[in-house]
Formats: structure tokens, sequence, C-alpha cells
């Protein structure tokens, strides 16, 4: 069903993305691929209907478990590590024999457990030992870390040599990463800095954008379809909530369980989007101790695209005195890194409608 609000698992219900389907498709023997793109915009469902239509193994790395989190430590990740390991080796048992060598492995029944303390398990090792495995099958064992960005907040261990490691020379280990552009192709995999593990590594991306005008009107109208229901203003809804996937669907989800009550569907997915929206901002203010006047203001004013000297004006008129340029430079680069903002034509622009719905958090 193209309104079921958790992410899509089967290529069925994965509505358009062609290009991006055949791409992933295509490269699911490549040691590294990343694939970017804003929240909500379908990453997680683009990854699960592939691997499962595809018949892969794979390892699902949820981060965004850490969002709420200051900083994550060692912990923290062996821990997911485990918990989806424990998945795979439920149907598969023969992996236990392969896991039991590594140091910091305890075997207990038909599940392991991972020590993160004096004698911690060390990943590479666990990527070895999945490899060997796979190598012996025959096939290729995806790990997905979706939202991988939130590993930047990863304390006092460094994930990428592992990963390097592996892109190196385990054969039969694919990572797929995911996440939001600059955060995670720039500030964690680092590929293009050459003090970084990956520096240098060729990758395969996938860009995926919100839809299209034309592309979210045929969303919604097959998603209706597919109900029964002839919805005369697909075009109005995108107007108002524009283009991610995620607040469409879960307009149509909530149009569909609420009497089909428009007004209410649109006010119930704008409070679903802001709920959401405004978590991930103030999680960017506390992070780095920033001024949220300051923040939502640069937001506010970029609602329909500005230019650089639109922004610092509005802060000056904000505060009531000059602002240095660098100060300026320093809130737009921020929120450019965090995808709160786009550039587009020396114009800068919020890259989701309804972050202008958060002015008042
Ligand atoms: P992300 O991982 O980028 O945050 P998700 O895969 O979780 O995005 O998708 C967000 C929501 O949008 C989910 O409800 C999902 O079902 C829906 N969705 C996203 N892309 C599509 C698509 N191409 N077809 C159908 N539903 C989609």
């Amino acid at each position: 069903m193209l309104f079921d609000p958790r992410p899509k698992d089967n290529l069925k219900d994965l509505f358009d993305r062609e290009s991006e389907i055949a791409l992933l498709k295509n490269s699911l023997d490549s040691p590294l691929i990343v694939i970017i793109g804003l929240r909500r915009t379908g990453k997680t469902s683009l990854i699960k209907s592939v691997l499962n239509d595809t018949k892969s193994t794979y390892i699902f790395l949820d981060m965004r478990r850490f969002e709420n989190k200051e900083y994550i430590v060692y912990k923290d990740f062996i821990k997911s590590l485990e918990r989806e390991i424990n998945e795979i080796t439920r149907k598969n048992k023969d992996l236990l024999s392969y896991l039991r060598h590594i140091q910091g492995v305890q075997v207990m029944g038909f599940s392991v457990s991972f020590s993160w303390g004096e004698e911690k398990v060390e990943i590479s090792d666990v990527f070895s030992e999945l490899n060997d495995w796979a190598s012996e099958k025959g096939k290729t064992m995806h790990i997905v870390i979706d939202e991988a960005q939130e590993l930047i907040k990863l304390r006092g261990y460094d994930i990428l040599p592992s990963i390097a490691y592996a892109y190196d020379n385990l054969k039969n280990l694919s990572f797929i990463i995911t996440g939001s552009e600059v955060r995670v192709r720039d500030k964690f995999l680092k590929l293009e800095d050459e003090n970084s593990p990956l520096f240098g590594r060729a990758h395969i991306e996938i860009n995926l954008v919100p839809f299209s005008k034309e592309t979210a009107i045929r969303f919604l109208e097959e998603g209706f379809k597919e109900q029964g229901i002839n919805f005369p203003d697909s075009e109005k809804i995108f107007d108002i909530l524009g283009g991610n996937p995620g607040w469409l669907t879960y307009f149509g989800y909530i149009y569909i369980k609420h009497g089909r009550d428009e007004e209410k569907a649109i006010l119930e997915t704008k409070r679903y989007a802001k709920r959401l929206l405004s978590r991930e901002f103030c999680n960017f203010i506390k992070e780095g101790g920033r001024d949220k006047r300051r923040y939502l203001k640069v937001i506010e004013t970029c609602r329909k695209g500005c230019s650089w000297k639109d922004i610092k004006n509005s802060l000056e008129a904000l505060e009531g005195r000059e602002i240095n340029d660098g100060t300026v430079s320093n809130i737009i680069n921020n929120l450019l890194e965090y995808s709160f903002l786009v550039k587009e034509d020396r114009k800068y622009m919020i890259t989701d409608k309804l972050l202008g719905e958060i002015i008042d958090v």
C-alpha cells in the first residue's frame, strides 16, 4: 500500500524511483554505496525494497536511534551490531561457528553477546568473520548503516578504519551508507579528505531528491486509486506540503484513516512534520550550543529563497545592531551542513517547505 507510513520493504509498494532502483541493483556487489537524501525522502524504503527483492543478506544498523543523544559510546554501537547479527544467526546457525573465534564474543545457545569492556570486540574482526561466512556461501553480505551521520557523535572509537579495512580486503562485504549530503559524505566518510582512512575510495552515489510536482501528483493519485478513492486535490496538496514522499504518504494515510477530512489531514501532516523537523532542529541547536533565535530567523528569511545580503539584513533587524560577515556566513554554513538550507543560483532556500512551520518552536 503506497500510503503505508512505515518504510516500504517491497518493490511493489515503492513508487517511481526506477533509475535509483536500477542503479542500486546494479551496484550491489560494490564495496561502498552512499545513498544521499533529505529526511523522509525514502532512503530506507529504497534499500529495504531492493535488498528484499534481490533476496540479499543484510544487516541493517539504524543510527536514527541515537538522534536524541548528545554523544554515542562504543557500547551503543556494538550493541546495535550485536542485535542485528542475532537476527541473522537465528536463521543461519552456522554463522555462530565463525563468530565464536572472535575475542570478546560469547556464544550462548543460538545467540551472541559482544563485550564492550576491557576485552572489547574489534569491529574489523566481526567484519572479517561475516566476510568468511558470506564467502563460504558464495554471497555478498550487505552492511547498511542508516543515517550514518549520527556516528559523528561516536566518542573514543573510530569506525572508519574498520570500514576501510573491509573495503580493501573483504571482497564479500558491501557497505550501504545513508544520510544527508554534507554530513555523511564530507563529515563522516570524509571521502575527499586525504587524512581519512577512506580517502579516494571509489564509491557509488545515489541521490534521492523529493518528488517533483508531476511525480508527487501522480503519487497521490495512484495512492488514492489503490484505495478506490477519487481525489481531485493532489495539486493543492503538493502546493501545501511540497514533494517530500514522507509527508505525502502521511497525508494519504491520515486522510483515509480519519474520515476523508482534507483540512484535518493537512493539519495533522503539518503537525507530524513539524514535530520531526523541530526535534531535529532542536538537536542541532543543542549540539552546537547555538543561538536559536538567530537560526530560526534565517530559516524564516529563506522560506521563499533569499540572498546572503537579505540574511544579513534580517539578522541585523532582529538584533538591532550590526552583525559581522563572518558570523552571518558561519550561521549559513551550519544550516547548509545540516541540510536545513540549500544554495541554488546564489540564493538560499529551505530544503523542506514545512521547515517554515517550525518558526515557533
Ligand atoms: P528516509 O529513510 O529517507 O527517512 P523512509 O524510507 O523512511 O525515508 O520513507 C519515509 C516515508 O515515505 C515512509 O512512510 C515511506 O513509506 C514513504 N516513502 C518514501 N519513498 C517512497 C516511495 N518511493 N514510494 C512509496 N512510499 C515512499
